[in-house]
């Protein structure tokens, strides 16, 4: 069987990662027995410097024809600021591809590796058997705001972003966080701030009417701003946790003190529920283009690794090979072979050696 994939680097260390993240692709491809075709592209700023847009239609395209999406990472100070006419989407590459493609589901496992734990900052006992599923709603919220800009109001400027959800992209994401539940530990909590906000109140309205039509999940609602703080407190308590755009946002970059370093954390972003079948996703490390360590060859190549597996699990029904492959990565590291991030010196290359051999022993 042949199967295609879309690979972008986008700026800072995507490239770099991207490199590496390729290499374990082929690595499992071939142990699975299918061919490999992949087509490369420009993201974001990569994209801008040569086209003058952050993500061309040949891009989109290519997306749409292939059955997954590598992404490295995109970003980086000369391109932030910048602002194109049209929405949202358009002044992001990975938001204009989230957008076009529907990848509503966002995937952020964060968990904790034995060997780490003195890397993190929690004491031995507390978050050892840490192993939480934010799911972040990908293509609504304050980020896809429609109405949104810079204005003057009685003189003073005032900047806005009309935060808006509907029941029925609350409704499909909620489904996946249930259904996904339901193959793990069967808890769920949603998280929002229906105390003070309109959007959040329906947001918790349709996610408990969702949950009635899944009593074999534990679900709660719990304030976000409590939630982050027992993520924190308990962090063996959660199993899903699922968060609207932005809350899942940040609420992934938190739980990626679990495992020591940002540069752990992979995710996928699904165009449909991966309960009943093979899905098109885009797949990514969770962190962003760092570029305080790019072109340096150090960046931890762990989180885009994963992102590789997560790919094999969700859109090639190979959650074996997921799994294969995360039993490499956690002997690698208990063989303390460890990148700076975590008070090592190994390459993002030579993690990727050491976790290769493992993969193949
Ligand atoms: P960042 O996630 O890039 O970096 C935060 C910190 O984590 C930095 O100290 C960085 O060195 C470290 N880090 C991140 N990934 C690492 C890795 N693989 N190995 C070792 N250390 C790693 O966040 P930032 O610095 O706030 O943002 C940088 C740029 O990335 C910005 O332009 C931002 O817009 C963009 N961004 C992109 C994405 C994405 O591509 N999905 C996500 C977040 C931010
Ligand atoms: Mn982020």
């Amino acid at each position: 069987m042949q199967i295609n994939i879309l690979a972008l680097g986008g700026d800072g260390i995507g490239p770099e990662i991207l490199e590496q993240g390729l290499r374990v692709t082929h690595a499992l491809a071939d142990r699975a027995g299918l061919n490999l075709n992949v087509t490369h592209n420009l993201l974001h700023g990569a994209a801008w410097e040569a086209h003058g847009t952050f993500c061309t239609e040949e891009t989109l395209a290519q997306a749409k024809a292939s059955d997954a999406v590598l992404v490295g990472a995109v970003g980086g100070p000369r391109w932030d600021n910048i602002r194109v006419p049209g929405g949202a989407e358009r002044q992001d590459g990975l938001m204009y591809l989230r957008h076009h493609l529907q990848t509503y589901l966002g995937l952020r496992p964060a968990r904790a590796w034995p060997s780490l734990m003195d890397h993190t900052p929690f004491r031995p006992g507390l978050a050892d058997k840490a192993d939480v599923l934010i799911l972040r709603e990908m293509c609504g919220g304050a980020m896809f705001a429609t109405e949104r800009g810079q204005r003057r109001v009685n003189g003073v400027r005032q900047g806005y972003d009309l935060t808006a959800y509907d029941e029925s992209e609350i409704a499909r994401f909620a489904h996946g966080g249930f259904q996904l539940a339901q193959k793990r530990r069967g808890r769920l909590v949603s998280c929002d701030k229906s105390n003070v906000m309109e959007s959040y109140k329906l947001w918790r309205e349709i996610v408990t009417e969702v949950s009635r039509e899944y009593p074999d999940v534990a679900f709660q609602n719990m304030f976000a701003d409590n939630c982050t703080y027992q993520l924190m407190r308990r962090p063996e308590d959660f199993d899903v946790v699922l968060c609207c755009n932005q809350l899942g946002d940040i609420l992934s970059d938190l739980t990626a003190v679990y495992a020591g370093s940002l540069g752990m954390l992979p995710s996928a972003c699904l165009a449909a529920n991966p309960a009943t079948g093979p899905v098109f996703g885009m797949y990514e490390s969770t962190s962003g283009s760092a570029p305080d360590i790019a072109g340096r060859g150090i960046a931890n190549p762990v989180g885009m690794i994963l992102s590789v597996g997560m790919m094999f699990d969700h859109s090639f029904d190979r959650p074996d090979l997921a799994q294969a492959l995360e039993t490499a990565v956690s002997l690698t590291l208990s063989d303390n072979i460890l990148p700076p991030d975590l008070g090592g010196a190994t390459s993002s290359a030579a993690m990727t050696d050491a976790i290769l051999e493992r993969l193949a022993a």
